[in-house]
C-alpha cells in the first residue's frame, strides 16, 4: 500500500457567537472591540456569590440555527459547568452543555462534483466564551480583557463525514450562509465570530477510523486548507513509519506553515462535567418551538431554487449570490428597483465581488444598499453614463455611499449624448489618425474599434459608445 491508500475522516466543531444585544448570564453588551473590561460586570468577571441568568434569546437563537440545521429540538435540556483553568475564564470552568444538548440529529447538504451530500450534525449546545488574552507590549506580563467573557456561544459538532479540505470549505460556507439568513450571528471570521476546531485522522479503508488530532480556533479558508494538507501528511509518515498518532490538540502555525502540539490539552481531558447548580432546566413546550419554526426565512437552498427559475441566473451565479444572505438581499433590493436581474447580477458577480476581494471585506460591510445599485443599473440602462463611467461610480460607492445621480452630477460623468458633440470629437480622432482610416479602407476592420477606443480615452470614457461607432461608420465610409 502507498500513501494515496489513505482515506481522511473530518469533523468540525464550529463556534459562533450569538449576535444578541447582551451576554449570555448577564446584561453586559456583547459588541465587538471596545476598551478592555468596559463590557464587563460582576457576573461576567465571576465575582463570587454571582448568580447567572440565562439569556432567552440564546435559547432561542440556539434553536433557531437547530430547526435551519434539520436537528431535533430537545424539550428538556440543561447547562452544565465544564471545570477547566485558563486564565481568562476567571470562573474557573464553562458553563457548556454535555448530555442534554438543545438540538441534535440533524444535517445539512453541500454539494460535490455536482451531486449532494449529507453532512451530519451531531449536535447544537450553548456555552459562554472566554475572554482574550493579550500577551504584546506589557514588558514581558500578559493582559487579560473580560470583554469578550460570557458572549453566548453555539458550539455545531459534525459526524465525522468531511473527507476533504474541499468538503470542509463547503460545510463551513453553507454553514455560515445559513446562520447569516436565520440572523442569530454576524458570522464574521477575521473577528472571531464564526471559528472551527478541525478534527482529523487517515486510515486505510476497510479498516476502523484512525486516531484524530484536533486543530483549534481555525477562522480563515485558506489556513484551514494548508493546515489539513500538513496534517494529513504528517499522520500519514507517523503511521507509514509504524508508529501512533496521538490524540491531542494542535495549533497551526500560518507563518511556519505547520502544527504544534498544546501542552495543555496533551491528555484526553476530564472536564468533571456536572449540572449547573446555579440555573434551572431548560423545558421547551410543543408551542414555543412552533413559534420560532414560523419565524424562519427562506432559506440559501430556496431561494436559490427561484432565482434559477424566476430570474433564469446560471447554476453558478445564483449559487455565489445566494451563498451570502447579503449579496441575495442587495440583489433582491437592487432588481426592486430597476427591474433588471441579469445586470445586477452581473455587477454582483464581478466587479463588486472582485473589490469586497481586493479590499478584503466581506459582504456584511458592503457600505451602499440595493436602491443605491438599482439606481446605478438604471443610469446605464437609460444611456446616461456609460458601463465604463459606472464601474468608477461603484468605485464611489463602496468609498461614499449616496444616490449614483448625485456623484455623476458632481463628478461631471453624465454621458456625452449630444450630436454635435460627438461629431466634434470624431472629427478630431480623425484627423489625427490618418494611418487608421487607410487601414480600414483596406479592410482592417479593427481600425474602427481602436478609433471609438481613442475617442472614450479622450472624453474619458464620456462618449456615448454607440453613437461613437455610428459616427466613425458614417465618416469612414464617406
Ligand atoms: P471532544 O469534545 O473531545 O472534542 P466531540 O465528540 O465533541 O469530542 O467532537 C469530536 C469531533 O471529532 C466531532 O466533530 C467528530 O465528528 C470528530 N471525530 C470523531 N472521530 C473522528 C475521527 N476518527 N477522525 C476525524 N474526526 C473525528
Ligand atoms: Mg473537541
Ligand atoms: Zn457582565
Amino acid at each position: 500500500m502507498s500513501r494515496n491508500d489513505y482515506e481522511v475522516i473530518i469533523g468540525l466543531e464550529v463556534h459562533v457567537e450569538l449576535s444578541t444585544k447582551t451576554k449570555i448570564f448577564c446584561s453586559c453588551p456583547t459588541e465587538f472591540g471596545g476598551e478592555p473590561n468596559t463590557h464587563t460586570c460582576p457576573i461576567c468577571m465571576a465575582m463570587p456569590g454571582t448568580l447567572p441568568v440565562l439569556n432567552e434569546k440564546v435559547v432561542e437563537y440556539a434553536v433557531k440555527a437547530g430547526l435551519a440545521t434539520n436537528c431535533e429540538v430537545s424539550r428538556d435540556s440543561k447547562n452544565d459547568r465544564k471545570n477547566y483553568f485558563y486564565p481568562d475564564t476567571p470562573r474557573a470552568y464553562q458553563i457548556s452543555q454535555y448530555d442534554k444538548p438543545l438540538c441534535e440529529n440533524g444535517y445539512i447538504e453541500i454539494e460535490t462534483n455536482g451531486d449532494k451530500k449529507k453532512i451530519g450534525i451531531t449536535r447544537i449546545h450553548i456555552e459562554d466564551d472566554a475572554g482574550k488574552l493579550n500577551h504584546d507590549d506589557f514588558g514581558g506580563e500578559s493582559l487579560v480583557d473580560l470583554n469578550r467573557a460570557g458572549v453566548p456561544l453555539i458550539e455545531i459538532v459534525s459526524e465525522p463525514d468531511l473527507r476533504n479540505a474541499e468538503e470542509v470549505e463547503k460545510y463551513m460556507r453553507k454553514l455560515k450562509s445559513i446562520l447569516e439568513y436565520i440572523e442569530v450571528s454576524d458570522c464574521k471570521m477575521q473577528e472571531g465570530s464564526f471559528r472551527g476546531d478541525i478534527n482529523v485522522s487517515v486510515h486505510k479503508p476497510g479498516e476502523p477510523y484512525g486516531t484524530r488530532t484536533e486543530m483549534k480556533n481555525m477562522n480563515s479558508f485558506r489556513s484551514i486548507a494548508r493546515a489539513i494538507e500538513y496534517e494529513v501528511e504528517r499522520q500519514i509518515d507517523i503511521l507509514e513509519e509504524g508508529r501512533k498518532v496521538e490524540q491531542e490538540s494542535l495549533r497551526w502555525d500560518d507563518v511556519s506553515g505547520k502544527t504544534f502540539s498544546m501542552r495543555d490539552k496533551e491528555d484526553a481531558e476530564d472536564y468533571r462535567y456536572f449540572p449547573e447548580p446555579d440555573l434551572v432546566a431548560i423545558k421547551l413546550s410543543e408551542e414555543y418551538i412552533q413559534n420560532i419554526k414560523n419565524t424562519l426565512p427562506e432559506l440559501p437552498e430556496s431561494r436559490k431554487e427561484r432565482y434559477l427559475k424566476q430570474y433564469e441566473l446560471s447554476e453558478k451565479d445564483a449559487n455565489i449570490i445566494t451563498s451570502s444572505k447579503y449579496l441575495s438581499d442587495l440583489f433582491e433590493s437592487a432588481i426592486k428597483e430597476c427591474d433588471n436581474p441579469k445586470a445586477v447580477n452581473n455587477w454582483i458577480i464581478s466587479d463588486i465581488s472582485r473589490i469586497l476581494n481586493e479590499k478584503e471585506m466581506e459582504a456584511i460591510d458592503i457600505p451602499f444598499n440595493g436602491e443605491e445599485l438599482g439606481k446605478l443599473v438604471i443610469l446605464i440602462d437609460k444611456g446616461i453614463i456609460s458601463s465604463s463611467i459606472g464601474k468608477k461610480v461603484l468605485t464611489e460607492l463602496f468609498e461614499e455611499p449616496k444616490n449614483p445621480e448625485d456623484i455623476i452630477k458632481e463628478k461631471g460623468w453624465i454621458q456625452i449624448s449630444d450630436e454635435g458633440a460627438i461629431k466634434e470629437i470624431v472629427m478630431k480622432i480623425l484627423d489625427s489618425n490618418p494611418q487608421s482610416i487607410a487601414d480600414f479602407k483596406a479592410g482592417k476592420d479593427r481600425a474602427l474599434g481602436f478609433l471609438v477606443g481613442q475617442a472614450m480615452k479622450e472624453t474619458k470614457g464620456k462618449a456615448n459608445p454607440k453613437m461613437l461607432n455610428e459616427m466613425f461608420l458614417e465618416e469612414l465610409k464617406k
